[in-house]
């Protein structure tokens, strides 16, 4: 059987990179049948199991982080609560007064910078990303909520009005 070396792994691409860091824990290097044994079956797995986890952790924490940014003081206030809830998760909430627009622009905020901003980007340098066009899409999923509010407080709420969000 041939030995893979890590540099090997490594020219494999991102995958191979997964299936190097299961052969290391392994305690060892792996035959190229295992490699790619391991490559379409476990590693592959594994790979797009963790990814999918700390893409969408780190996906709801730069989210909520995103609306809290937007809040008077840019969240430094003592009204903005950064907190988790077992089942909430991960959450930013501003408990003062502010005016409509303000609302809407933090209701709205994530779903700009995280779904939007990096679809331009993307388009503008003519490049691709699966797990971009993933982040923008399952995020703009979860922003439902946030664009269904933002709809509501702008039909029905005037532009002058200050707005004490109970949520
Ligand atoms: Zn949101």
């Amino acid at each position: 059987m041939v030995e893979v070396t890590e540099g090997a792994f490594a020219s494999d691409g991102e995958i191979g990179l997964a299936c190097d860091w299961h052969c290391r824990r392994r305690g060892g290097g792996c035959s190229l049948v295992e490699h790619y044994t391991l490559t379409s079956t476990r590693c592959d797995l594994h790979h797009v199991l963790a990814g999918f986890l700390v893409s969408f952790a780190g996906m709801v924490v730069v989210h909520e982080l995103l609306h809290v940014a937007v809040h008077p003081m840019s969240g430094r206030s003592p009204h903005s609560i950064v907190g988790f809830g077992p089942s909430i998760g991960f959450y930013g909430h501003y408990s003062g007064e502010m005016t409509r627009n303000r609302f809407v622009a933090i209701l709205l905020a994530p779903l700009v910078v995280i779904s939007f901003v990096p679809l331009l980007v993307a388009a503008v340098a003519q490049v691709t990303s699966g797990w971009v066009a993933f982040i923008s899409a399952f995020n703009a999923f979860c922003a439902c909520a946030d664009i269904f509010d933002a709809g509501l407080v702008l039909f029905q709420i005037p532009a002058t009005a200050m707005f004490a969000s109970r949520a």
